[in-house]
Parts: C-alpha cells; structure tokens; sequence
C-alpha cells in the first residue's frame, strides 16, 4: 500500500510517499511559500533533488504540483495517481476530542475546526492541506495523526492547571502536550530496541528539536509530557523560552512597552538559545561559538541541557523510577555534547555513560549507557512520516 503523508503549514507543505510494505520512502519533499510565489522541492528516492519555482497561490495548486511530479513519466515514483492507497495528514491539535488517529469523515473535520481555537496558527492550515487533497483525490481514504493523541492518557493531576476551574470547564484550558507522534513512536522503539516489554516499562522520552518536549511513558501510555495548552511550555528550545516565571511577562511588558502579541512574540520567536545567545537557534553554531570561548553560547547550552535534566528527574518521580531514556529529534540525535551534559547530572540513577559510543553517535540507534548501567540510556531516531503511514495503514485496512 503507497502512503501519501501530508504535513501541511500556513505557506509550506511536506510530504512523503511511503510504501508501507517494505516502509521505504519512494519520494519526498516540501511546498514552499506558498500564498506568496512558490517553490517545490521534490526527491524522487535514488535521484536528485529537483526545485521548480512557481506559482502556487493555492494550497490545492501546491499539492496539484506535488502530484503532478509523483506521476512524472521520468523521475516519478508511481505511474499513475491510482497508485496512492491512502492519505495520512498531521493534525496538530485534537484537544480532548482526538486520543487516536482517525479517519477523516466530514464530522470529524467538523471536530477538527472546533479545536482550531487551541492551535489558531496550525489548525487551520492542516485542514485547507485536507480539503485540498479531498478534492483532488476525492475516492483516497485520508486520516488525521494528531500531535496531541499520545498524550491523551495523562492523569488529570498531570494535565490540570494551578488555575480557576472555571477555565478548563468553560475553554478546555489544560496541559495537552504536543510531538506525540514522536514521543509515541521512539517510546515503542526504544522498548523493542532494548528487548524490554512495553507493557511493563518505565520510559524517558527526550524529543530535542528546534521544538523541544519530554515525556514519561508507563507500560507504554503517556503520564506526563512538558509542553503544555501550546508547544511553549517546559524546556528551553531553540527560539521558545519554556518555563518562566509568569511575571516576567507583565515586568518586560512595562520596561519595553510591549502588548500581549509583542510578549508572545518574544516568548515564541525571540528566546531559547536563540535569545540566549544572541547567535543563533542551530546547535551547529552554537556548539562553534561554546569552543570559540563565546560565554553567551556555553551560557544556552548549559541552560538547555540542565532543564533536560530536571523534567528527567521530575518523570522519574512521576513514575517512581525509570528504566530507559531515549534522545530523539535533531539535537538529541546528533549532539553528543548536550546528551553527555544531561547524562552527567543522572549519576543518582545509576546511570553510566559510554563515553567511545555517545561520541561517535549521529543519527543512528545507538546504546549509550555502558553494560553495567541501571538505566539505559539510548539514541533513537524519530521518523514521524514513518508513524503516520503506519496509523493510516492500520486505519485504512
Ligand atoms: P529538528 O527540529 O528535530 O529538525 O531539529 C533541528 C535542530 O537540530 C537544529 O536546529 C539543530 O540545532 C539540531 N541539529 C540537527 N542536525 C544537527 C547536527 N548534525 N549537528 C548539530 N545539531 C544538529
């Protein structure tokens, strides 16, 4: 079965095709700027990257253009359009309505819009993505992955807010958490990777990214995860602050004469190591500016990596002991550096770090724990398409 994995944005699009069978990618790529002039970016697997600049002032004319090169007589990966079985779509916030993936009938969009308030930036985009493909492959069976399902089975002292009542009651106002997919897929990873079973297990999942969440997966359900009513929540990331004290707010608000929408600019676009640094969100270049001797970059990386370590601690007590963590996401994946900072503060656990190993790991699974640790720590690449194609499939069948 081929899978069309849609992850639609305000002015951009990526999507893969995925043959579920063998769980190869058969091509890949991204729409961008789209609404403003337009750029497709599309790889068949095997061949070169291609970009084409044009018009697409539609999201429909974008995925038109993507499905246009998918049946390319040349450098196309299927012959024709019959050859998509199914539609995977990101949703990024399916607030209480959503704890699993779904098909996407027309009451269920319905559902989807009524979330929209929570994810007023990502909502709605996901749905024109779907409309879209709903009309240029009206007889395709699609199916909605939302960020928002794995964590769906925290408890509610987990997800309840030290706020009136009245705000859940009245706007749902509560932690929903977000990567999940991510979170979901690299917890039932790391389990099969380590041969532990899920069912009775007590995993750390660190999704280090530009966006960054952690979470505490028991006996393979969600209990607790950092991001909160939006992705602004728990670590530091790249351009987000994470925790602060509220108060901060209303004190630079006053100094700089900001609104709420300059605060939350700031808060959203301006902090994290972005902010603290002054230099940049990329680890690439603030692991250059750290051996530089560039304090402000040492100062973010520090900060990053001691937050890691605290939500690690705060999980282990929230599931009374831990038996694994895995990094994911592109800083977990790739930077060695941070993952032997956060390790270093896990000595109480009783774990051990393989120095040789976590030094050589870049994107590959990886044990970095040495034999004798009492917990595991290990490296397992996310792969999100891979989970969405996976639920379509199972969806669809
Ligand atoms: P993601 O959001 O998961 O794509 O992660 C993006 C972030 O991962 C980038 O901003 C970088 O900070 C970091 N990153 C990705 N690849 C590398 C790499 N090879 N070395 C260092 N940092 C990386």
């Amino acid at each position: 079965m081929n899978v069309l994995v849609i992850n639609c944005g305000s002015s951009s699009l990526k999507y893969q095709l995925i043959d579920s069978e063998s769980e190869a990618v058969l091509a890949k790529g991204l729409c961008e700027r789209i609404g403003i002039d337009g750029r497709l970016v599309y790889q068949k697997t095997g061949l070169d990257k291609e970009i084409t600049e044009a018009a697409m002032p539609t999201h429909k004319q974008a995925i038109q253009m993507v499905l246009d090169a998918l049946v390319n007589p040349k450098t196309g990966a299927i012959a024709s359009l019959s050859e998509i079985d199914a539609v995977g779509h990101r949703v990024v916030h399916g607030g209480e309505k959503f704890a699993a993936s779904t098909l996407l009938t027309p009451e269920v969009l319905k559902t989807i819009e009524e979330c929209n308030d929570l994810a007023p930036l990502h909502n709605p985009a996901n749905l024109i993505g779907i409309d879209a493909c709903k009309e240029l492959m009206p007889n395709v069976p699609m199916v909605g992955v939302f960020d928002t399902a794995f964590h769906q089975t925290m408890p509610k002292k987990a997800y309840l807010y030290g706020l009136p009542h009245e705000y859940y009651e009245k706007y749902k106002v509560r932690r929903y958490g977000f990567h999940g997919t991510s979170h979901s897929f690299v917890s039932k990873r790391t389990a099969e990777f380590l041969g532990m079973d899920l069912k009775n297990s007590k995993i750390i999942v660190a999704h280090l990214g530009n966006g960054a969440s952690i979470s505490a997966v028991l006996n393979g359900e969600c209990v607790d995860t950092s991001m909160g009513l939006t992705p602004l929540e728990g670590l530091v990331m790249g351009t987000r602050s994470g925790d602060i004290d509220p108060a901060i707010m209303e004190f630079i608000a006053k100094k700089e004469n900001l609104d709420i929408e300059g605060i939350m600019n700031v808060l959203n676009k301006k902090s994290g190591v972005q902010g603290m640094s002054g230099l940049s969100s990329d680890f690439r270049d603030l692991q250059a500016g750290h051996e530089a001797g560039n304090e402000l970059a040492t100062n973010a990386i520090e900060v990053f990596s001691y937050r890691v370590a605290k939500y690690i601690g705060s999980y282990v007590a929230a599931m009374n002991g831990v038996d694994a963590i895995a990094f994911t996401a592109g800083i977990g994946e790739n930077v060695n550096l941070v993952r032997e900072k956060v390790m270093s503060y896990l000595g109480y656990l009783g774990v051990t770090v393989n120095q040789a190993v976590n030094d050589a790991t870049h994107g590959d699974e990886a044990i970095i724990s040495t034999a004798d640790s009492k917990v595991k720590v290990c490296v397992i690449p996310t792969n999100e398409e891979l989970a969405i194609a996976r639920e379509t499939v199972a969806l669809v069948k």
